[in-house]
C-alpha cells in the first residue's frame, strides 16, 4: 500500500470502485482498502448450476436515464436480459392466493388497492408528511398482505418503519437482469482497480492534519478518506473513529437502519414452471405464510423467492435448511407438489448478519427521509461518505451506489484542489 494517497477509499463496493476511477480520472492518487477477499460487496454472483448464474445481492438493473451499468456491459461484451424487461410490469403481476390465482373481479380490486396505496403514500409524500406508509395504506383490505409482503421485501424493512418520503423519492423500475450475473458485470468492471484485499479498517483517525487509517496490514495515511461501508457496518462501531463521529451524523446513521431482503434461489433439474408460468409472483396463505417469487424470469430453471423484514430476518435466524423448505414450500404453492422432486440445488442469503454489511440496504425510518443527505455530508473537509445509502433517487441500489462514488469523488477533488 502507498505510504500516502490523496484519498483513502474504504470499501470495494459499487461505491468505492465508482469513486477509484473517477478520481483516477481526476488526476488524483488513492488507495482502496477492502475488508474481505473479493470486489463487489452486495454486487455478488454464484453459479448455481453449471453455466447458470445466481446474484445473492443485486440482480435487477434498474432501469432509470442513469443506470451506466447497461453501457458498461455493452462495452464489456456482456450480455443484458433486455428482451425479458416486460416481467415487473404491473400486467404480468400474478397474485396467487392459498395456491389459487386470483380470478379477473379480485385481481381487479387488488391492483385498485395498490394504485390506491401507492396514490396515498405519493400523497402524502408530496404534502411533506413523513410518516410511516402504514399510516396511510387501508391495513383493513383484503389485499394487504400481498403489498405488505413486497414492501417487506423491496424496502427490508416492515410497512412501519418505511418513511413515504423515502419510498416516494425512489426512481427506476425493475428492468431486466445481466444474464451471467450482476455481480460479475461489477466485478469485470472493477477488474482494474488496484484493492488492498483482506484489508478491514479498524480505525479512522482524523485528529491531525490528513487522516490516518489503521488496518491489520498497517497504518496508512491519506489527505481524505472516503467510508462507503453500509450504515449497518457504521452503527456497529466495527470502525472506530478518532475522534468520534459528530452527533449529527452518528444521528444519520441510525436514521438509516439496515433492512434485510433475503433471496432463496432454487435450481430445478428440469423446467417446472411449464410455457406460461414464466412470470413474477406474490403468494400468501392464510396461515400467514407469504413471499415474492421470480419463476424462471430469465427462461432459466431457476427460482428466486424473496422474504424481507421482520420475518425475513425471523427466517434467517432459523437457518439454512429452514430456509430452503420455506422457499421449496412457496414454489410449490404455485407449481405444486410435483416440482419438490426437481429441486436440484439452493442458494440461501443470510444478509441480515453478512459481517461485511450487517444487511441488505438502508431504509430510512419514518420522519427521516432528509437523513441521507446528511450521511452524506463530509466531515471537516476531510471525512466523506458515499454508498447507496447517501443518495435520493437511487437509494438501496447498485447504480445509486455507482452515482455516489462519482459524486463523492468530484466533491472531494474539488475541495483538494482548492486547498493546492
Ligand atoms: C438481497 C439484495 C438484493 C438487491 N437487489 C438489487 C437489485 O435488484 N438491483 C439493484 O440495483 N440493487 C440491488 N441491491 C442493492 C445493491 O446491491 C447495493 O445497493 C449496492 O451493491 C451497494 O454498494 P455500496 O458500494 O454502497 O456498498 P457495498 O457493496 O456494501 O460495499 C461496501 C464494501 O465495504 C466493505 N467493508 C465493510 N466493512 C469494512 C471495513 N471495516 N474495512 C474495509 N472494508 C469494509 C464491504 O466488504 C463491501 O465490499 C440488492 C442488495 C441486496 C442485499
Amino acid at each position: 500500500m502507498p505510504s500516502e494517497s490523496d484519498v483513502i477509499i474504504i470499501g470495494a463496493g459499487a461505491a468505492g470502485l465508482s469513486a477509484a476511477k473517477e478520481l483516477s480520472r481526476l488526476g488524483l492518487t488513492y488507495t482502496v482498502v477492502e475488508g474481505s477477499h473479493r470486489i463487489g460487496g452486495r454486487a455478488y454472483s454464484e453459479e448455481i448450476a453449471p453455466g447458470v448464474w445466481f446474484d445473492l445481492g443485486c440482480a435487477w438493473l434498474v432501469v432509470d436515464a442513469t443506470n451506466p451499468f447497461v453501457a458498461i456491459a455493452d462495452d464489456l461484451g456482456i450480455k443484458l436480459g433486455k428482451d425479458k424487461s416486460d416481467l415487473y410490469k404491473e400486467e404480468n403481476h400474478i397474485f396467487q392466493r392459498n395456491g389459487e390465482p386470483l380470478n379477473k373481479d379480485q385481481r381487479t380490486a387488488c391492483l385498485r388497492f395498490y394504485g390506491d396505496s401507492y396514490k396515498a403514500i405519493s400523497a402524502a409524500a408530496k404534502q411533506g408528511d413523513d410518516v410511516a406508509i402504514s399510516d396511510v395504506v387501508d391495513m383493513d383490505n383484503e389485499y394487504s398482505a400481498p403489498l405488505l409482503c413486497g414492501v417487506a421485501s423491496a424496502w427490508g424493512k416492515d410497512i412501519d418503519l418505511v418513511s413515504t418520503k423515502d419510498f416516494d423519492s425512489a426512481t427506476g423500475e425493475l428492468g431486466f437482469h445481466a444474464l451471467q450475473g450482476y455481480g460479475n458485470l461489477v466485478a469485470a468492471w472493477g477488474a482494474d482497480v488496484a484493492v488492498s484485499l483482506n484489508t478491514r479498517v479498524e480505525r479512522v483517525d482524523w485528529s491531525g492534519h490528513g487522516v490516518t487509517v489503521e488496518t491489520p496490514k498497517g497504518t496508512i495515511a491519506g489527505r481524505t478518506a472516503l467510508c462507503t461501508v453500509s450504515t449497518g457496518i457504521l452503527a456497529s462501531g466495527d470502525i472506530l473513529f478518532t475522534p468520534g463521529l459528530p452527533d449529527w451524523k452518528t444521528e444519520a446513521i441510525n436514521s438509516l437502519p439496515m433492512g434485510t431482503e433475503n433471496k432463496i434461489g432454487i435450481y430445478f433439474d428440469v423446467d417446472v414452471f411449464g410455457a406460461d408460468g414464466r412470470g413474477h409472483y406474490s403468494t400468501w396463505n392464510d396461515d400467514g405464510n407469504a413471499a415474492k417469487v421470480d419463476a424462471s424470469i430469465m427462461g432459466l430453471n431457476t427460482a428466486a423467492v424473496f422474504v424481507g423484514g421482520r420475518h425475513g430476518v425471523w427466517l434467517e435466524k432459523q437457518g439454512q435448511q429452514a430456509c430452503h423448505d420455506f422457499a421449496v414450500d412457496r414454489v410449490a404453492d404455485i407449481f405444486g407438489h410435483n416440482i419438490r422432486k426437481h429441486v436440484n440445488r439452493s442458494i440461501v442469503t443470510a444478509w441480515s448478519t453478512e459481517p461485511w454489511t450487517l444487511g441488505s440496504w438502508a431504509c430510512a425510518l419514518p420522519g427521516q427521509a432528509h437523513q441521507r443527505a446528511n450521511l452524506q455530508r463530509p466531515i471537516d473537509e476531510r471525512l466523506f461518505f458515499a454508498g447507496e445509502a447517501t443518495v435520493y433517487g437511487g437509494q438501496g441500489t447498485c447504480h445509486g451506489a455507482y452515482q455516489s462514488g462519482i459524486q463523492a469523488a468530484k466533491k472531494i477533488a474539488r475541495q483538494l484542489n482548492a486547498e493546492s
